[in-house]
């Protein structure tokens, strides 16, 4: 049984960075990737945007060689099924193979709709959902996209834009006002709805039938697609089997990417990591924030040293519109919203310290803020002209 120096335990951003991290800074033992996922890693992003849109169908994050030119035993398709951190082996294909360190990079899978009917409806986490998605859509006239979240927002525009009657339903009156407040909640709203998206907010689906999505006030939306975008769930089943330590489901770390178990690390959307900017373990949902986790899992596994501070961040692309957040991503106690000639920004505080910053058209709020919330200073007090 031959040690791979490095065992990496997912193909998303996390666990490629963490890849490229290890190569990078001198680590040359063999490294091997377990993926579930039986595709070539891939880019999620464009899932909800351009690919579903049909203007790409480029999402590949390498080229297969790649992986050879870096040495890298790529099993996709592939899960892994245990992880012993005492005997230092994952077990993949039946069989334990030894590791000096490890990466779970397991990311998260869609948490589906849990009503009467609700495997009826489409999910889009891998690369196969979105191909299942768009063939559906493209035999369809109308969709209804379930939960208002970014990935939410954006398939239903780009359904829209494929010339789909979309509606759009949450529980909220308009999209996220518990996590972004209701000013943001409406701007969004506007540009999702400005696609031709129907927003039906302040209702909850109690099944799907024949006859389409039924609500809790009685309507049945009848539609020929039903795409579920109701939130994911972290994948810490191995970790929490292997006796890790585990909180709300998330794998926890240190800002160094260290689990509870010594050379193993976690990384991604199913870590629970400890930033040294806010001085707190906070969970994240986004690409770039995966990519820099990996980047200090796999600098760890080479001898290498580096920690968590930078602010979370993404962008989404809602028809036309892209817009910009940056936010430790556990609320707020005020916020104020800054409107300009084509966009706006909001701002968000708490304890009068900037905790997070939402954009449209307005990079240069979208980078002052990035400074602000890092180094724990105020929004700036009075309307900023941008752009
Ligand atoms: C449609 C869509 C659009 C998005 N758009 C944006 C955006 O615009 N901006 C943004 O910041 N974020 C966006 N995100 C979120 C972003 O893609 C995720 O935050 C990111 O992919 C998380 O990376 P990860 O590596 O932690 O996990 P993932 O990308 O989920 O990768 C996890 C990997 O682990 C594998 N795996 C799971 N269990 C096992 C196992 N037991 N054995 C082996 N392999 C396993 C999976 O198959 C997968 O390959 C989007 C997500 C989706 C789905």
């Amino acid at each position: 049984m031959t040690t791979a120096g490095l065992i990496i335990i997912g193909s998303g951003p996390a666990g490629i960075s963490a890849v490229e991290s290890y190569r990078r800074h001198g680590g040359a033992g063999p490294v091997l990737v377990c993926s579930a996922d039986p595709d070539l890693p891939y880019e999620r992003p464009p899932l909800s945007k351009d690919f579903l849109r049909g203007d790409t169908d480029d999402v590949a994050l390498h080229p297969p060689e790649w992986f050879v030119e870096h040495d890298v035993d790529l099993r996709h398709g592939r899960p892994a099924t245990a992880v012993d951190v005492d005997a230092h082996t994952v077990t993949v294909d039946g069989q334990p193979i030894p590791y000096e360190s490890l990466v779970l990079a397991c990311g998260a899978a869609p948490s589906g709709l849990p009503v009467p009917g609700g495997e009826r409806a489409l999910s889009l986490r891998s690369l196969a959902d979105a191909h299942r998605l768009r063939e559906a859509a493209s035999g369809a006239t109308s969709a209804v996209v379930v939960g208002a979240g970014f990935i939410g927002c954006e398939a239903a525009a780009s359904l829209a834009m494929r010339g789909l009657a979309v509606t759009l339903v949450a529980p909220d009156a308009v999209p996220q006002e518990k996590r972004l407040g209701a000013e943001a909640g409406r701007r969004l709203r506007d540009l999702v709805t400005s696609t031709g998206v129907r927003y039906v907010g302040n209702a909850k689906v109690t099944s799907i039938t024949d006859a389409g999505v039924v609500l809790d006030d009685g309507v049945t939306v009848d539609c020929d697609v039903v795409l579920a975008a109701t939130g994911v769930t972290p994948h810490a089943e191995l970790a929490s089997a292997a006796g890790l330590d585990v909180e709300d489901g998330r794998i926890v770390v240190g800002a160094d990417m260290r689990t509870s178990a010594a050379d193993v690390y976690a990384a991604g959307d199913v870590s629970f990591a400890f930033n040294t900017a806010v001085g707190r373990h906070i969970a994240v949902e986004h690409w770039q924030d995966a990519m820099d986790h990996g980047e200090i899992a796999g600098a760890q596994a080479a001898g290498a040293r580096d920690t968590w501070h930078a602010v979370p961040g993404f962008w989404s692309t809602i028809g036309e519109a892209t817009v910009k957040y940056h936010a430790w991503g556990d609320g707020f106690d005020a916020s104020r919203v800054v409107d300009h000639d084509d966009g706006f920004t909001v701002w968000y505080e708490t304890d009068g310290v900037a905790v997070g910053v939402l954009t449209c058209n307005a990079d240069d709020d979208y980078d002052l803020g990035e400074g602000l919330i890092a180094s724990r200073r105020p929004a700036p007090p009075r309307r900023r002209r941008t752009n």
